[in-house]
């Protein structure tokens, strides 16, 4: 079969952009050398424009995970303009046909299926979708949005003057236009490139299937680490409306932190989260059916099956009672219909509910494991 054309532009962009950075910008360091101005710029550039991926076009246009102060977007549209990664409304158009047929070759835009190469950059140098270039029904709401829309019709002058403009202006001020441009522009560029093409490519190899093996997508805290959070792609692709992709406080996430943080001073608001209860029954399935492989390979599978079946269905009975009462309580609370006999008794049976659903979660964690003997 033929393959589509090449598109020579973004070759170009990766071939050129590449080059400086992995041959120019060693040699300047050797020969020149960057001053400190110069590489904490690079540093905070990597990070507000690579946020404005995550935070931005990721979390904010694609998935509606929360709202935005108009300074917000603006401060997002122009610092994700600058990743280079087309208009937000592309961007999110391609992404929510990702998230609706993740892994299927056919549609899904960058399928792992397809390869490493491909999912990660190889995906952008052909004409593989032109047939829905410029089909952007999927985004009618984002079309609705006066900052999309303005970024998206003004694209290339956005781009120009703050990857050139900025960085050159910074660099000025520095005493070294050439230098700064060198290293906060084009480094600084390639650099948020390659992370951000990790969660399409690495994020669904490498790492573990928590919530769900029906997609390619793995959790992996390495990988979070160098993208800004977005590593906890198994997590994502399974509750996509949550602000959040690494959920726990130590999981390392610094685009939930900024969503979080802008929140506390009303710059961000509605902040959606996927209810614990759901998150804790899909980890509890994905156990089921992990256990439940590894049990019809045993001799007395069907036995160890009905305790296995059993106790899941323990675990999530107490479950429900558990974040039922919870449910209730937070109600009560907040309509201010306490009255305190009816506190305690609730507070008391919470409290049971509680220690009891930890119990379980830890006999179900053994027998999951199949670490109990079976009789
Ligand atoms: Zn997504
Ligand atoms: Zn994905």
């Amino acid at each position: 079969m033929k393959k589509p054309r090449l598109i020579i532009t973004n070759i170009l962009v990766f071939v050129i952009t590449g080059l400086i950075a992995f041959v120019g910008v060693p040699y300047w360091a050797m020969t020149q050398g960057f001053d400190t101005t110069e590489i904490v710029t690079t540093l905070v550039l990597f990070y507000a424009t690579g946020m404005s991926i995550t935070a931005g076009y990721h979390r904010l246009w694609s998935h509606k995970t929360y709202d935005a102060h108009p300074v917000v977007k603006v401060v997002l549209a122009i610092g994700g303009a600058m990743a280079l990664q087309n208009s937000i409304l592309h961007w999110s158009s391609d992404h929510r046909v990702h998230h609706r047929h993740v892994d299927e070759d056919d549609k899904d835009p960058y399928s792992a299926g397809k390869g490493l190469w491909f999912s990660h950059i190889g995906w952008m140098l052909r004409e593989y979708q032109s047939h829905r270039y410029d089909d952007y029904s999927n985004c009618k709401d984002l079309q609705k949005d006066k900052v999309v829309m303005w970024q998206h019709n003004h694209y290339l002058p956005i781009v120009l003057i703050a990857n050139f403009g900025l960085t050159g202006f910074l660099g000025w001020l520095n005493g070294d236009i050439f230098s700064m441009i060198l290293l906060a522009g084009v480094f600084r560029l390639v650099a948020v490139h390659h992370v951000t093409f990790f969660i399409n490519s690495l994020a669904h190899y490498w790492g573990s299937q928590p919530y769900t093996d029906t997609n390619s997508a793995r959790d992996n805290g390495i990988l979070a680490f160098f993208t800004f959070g977005e590593g906890y792609h198994n997590f994502h692709h399974i509750f996509e409306y949550d602000y959040r992709n690494g959920i726990r406080w130590y999981q390392f996430d610094p685009t939930k932190w900024l969503i979080k943080g802008l929140s506390f001073v009303g710059l961000t608001k509605n902040l959606r989260t996927c209810p614990e209860e759901r998150i804790e029954k899909a980890r509890a399935a994905m156990q089921l059916k992990r256990a439940s492989q590894k049990v019809s390979k045993l001799p007395n599978a069907e036995e160890v099956m009905q305790t296995l079946q059993k106790e899941y269905d323990v675990l999530l009975q107490k479950m429900t009672d558990y974040y039922t009462t919870k449910k209730r309580i937070m109600n009560l609370r907040k309509k201010h219909l306490m009255r305190s006999m009816e506190r305690l008794e609730l507070d008391l049976k919470y409290k049971e509910l509680k220690h009891s659903l930890v119990l379980q979660k830890e006999k179900w964690l053994k027998v999951s494991q199949l670490e109990v003997q079976f009789a």
